[in-house]
């Protein structure tokens, strides 16, 4: 497996720190507003990272935070009168509800920067021991970047083109820095702000500083994976390096992988500009899995452009794959035949090359685009092979397959998706079957009643080849 490693900006053989097991640290969401689908992207993108390592027999231990103590936390608390906790866990709570409509697997760990404080301070003091950090007059504690050779590796930028083109940029406070460039880790409680104490003053700690604290303590001193996205590789990611290394003394990440951005008429969505959708938006008129499917559409490292058409293509798509599979669950459960034939089994092996191609494509760099590609190609060819007369042994053969490569997505492939209810389908069907029955046995009458009952329920009903399917209106 290859990934394209920001830190070399080259294509790299996958090795893991440890025979068999990958562990990833995701940066994840602010959480002072509904998720927009740009946060989305990273979300579902390393899901998928994480779901074809444990589809190539890997176990993964995968980390992502919530930032819940920030600026942005803080002004929204004060906006609305209330503590920043009730903020925070408020949208904490709304993000999981998207990631559940997304079908994004919990993380193994989702830590809260507000109950890894002690963990701060304590790496903090270390910092200080070691020469690599400094209390100004305030009571304000900074990183001493330039004593971090290391500065730059991953942004690739080079320190003193960075120091000049910060010195213009004083803001308050930075008089006291040594340097420019050095950045906060732990700052003074200001009126009305959550603090807690620290041994150089009560005050809360700066955004970097978490990420290092908690990859450590949840995965240890050397990672496999380190994401998100590629607004993070500088400052965010950077100041992660020069953190966790100066402590450890060892590589911080292996590989460091970011994704492009979401945008919308080619620029960033981004809540502080003021151009984005949230997924909640997104979910009033698309179902979570045409978004997955929508965000999956383009390479991660490619930007990707956010219109309804492109939505609707997803859709599209999406049905096909889904009627695919309803087709193969019609066939297998009314096929005439159990044992699957030479010529299927020929077949059977044929199609064993849309699965090499869709690891191919994952295999390069995590290309989802190809692999979606190689999804399509395997429906289209499940479509022209199968008929009423396949044996089940094929038809089941071939749905695992197609459930196999799209598990890896995490595409949901259920007919039923806006309810989720397995309940209410059961009653669904039984109710298409009574009417069934009753056309059969020349109740017209009874057979429309259940027909508009069902309609009623916005349930619509279609007469096929393969018999009645149905779905939600
Ligand atoms: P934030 O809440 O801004 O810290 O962002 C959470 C995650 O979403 C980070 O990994 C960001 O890099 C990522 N992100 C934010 N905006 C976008 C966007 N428009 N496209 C892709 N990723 C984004
Ligand atoms: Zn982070």
């Amino acid at each position: 497996m290859k990934i394209l490693n920001t830190l070399s900006k080259q294509k790299e053989e996958f090795q893991p720190l440890v025979p068999g097991k990958v562990s990833m640290y995701v940066c994840g969401p602010t959480v002072y507003n509904l998720i927009h689908i740009g946060n989305a992207r990273p979300m579902v993108f390393f899901d998928v990272v994480r779901r074809y390592f444990l589809y190539r027999g890997y176990e993964v231990n995968y980390v992502s935070n919530f930032t819940d103590v920030d600026d942005k936390i803080i002004k929204r608390a004060l906006e609305e009168g209330v503590d920043s906790s009730v903020i925070s866990r408020r949208y904490i709570e709304e993000c999981k509800k998207d990631m559940v409509s997304l079908n994004v697997m919990e993380a193994t760990t989702h830590p809260l920067a507000t109950e890894e404080i002690d963990g701060m301070i304590e790496m903090i003091a270390t910092l200080i021991d070691r020469g690599f950090a400094y209390r100004a007059g305030d009571g304000t504690v900074y990183y001493r970047t330039r004593k971090f050779p290391y500065y730059g590796k991953l942004s690739h930028k080079n320190l003193d083109d960075l120091r000049s083109g910060n010195r213009s940029i004083l803001v308050t406070g930075e008089e006291q820095k040594e340097d420019p460039l050095d950045f906060v880790l732990w700052k003074p409680k200001k009126e009305g702000e959550p603090a807690w104490p620290s041994p150089w003053c009560e005050g809360r700690p700066g955004w970097h500083i978490e990420c290092s604290v908690m990859s450590r303590k949840y995965l240890g001193e050397q990672i496999d994976i380190h994401g998100g996205g590629e607004d993070l590789i500088f400052p965010h990611h950077e100041n992660e390096i020069a953190q966790s290394e100066a402590v450890s003394g060892k590589e911080f990440a292996k590989y460091w992988m970011h994704n492009a951005f979401l945008n919308i008429d080619n620029h960033k969505m981004s809540k502080s500009d003021g151009n984005f959708f949230t997924v909640r938006d997104i979910l009033a008129k698309y179902e979570g899995r045409v978004l997955r499917l929508f965000l999956l559409s383009a390479h991660y490292r490619s930007p990707l452009n956010f219109s309804d058409e492109l939505m609707r293509a997803a859709k599209s798509s999406l049905e096909r794959i889904i009627n695919c599979a309803g087709n193969l669950d019609h066939l297998s459960k009314h096929a005439q035949t159990a044992e699957m034939t030479g010529e299927e089994q020929a077949l059977l092996d044929e199609s064993d090359r849309f699965g090499t191609a869709f690891e191919q494509a994952m295999d390069d760099d995590f290309n989802t685009a190809d692999a979606l590609a190689a999804v399509y190609e395997l429906v289209r060819f499940i479509n022209s092979r199968t008929t009423e007369e396949s044996s089940a042994a094929f038809v089941q053969a071939l749905q695992e397959r197609l459930y196999r490569l799209t598990d890896v997505l995490g595409l949901d492939l259920s007919i039923d998706k806006a309810s989720g209810n397995a309940e209410e389908d059961a009653r669904i069907e039984a109710m298409i079957a009574e009417r069934q029955a009753a056309r059969k046995a020349k109740d017209f009458a009874r057979a429309d009643a259940v027909r508009d009952e069902l309609a009623a329920m916005g349930i619509i009903l279609e007469d096929t080849r393969e018999g009645v399917k149905w779905k939600r209106a």
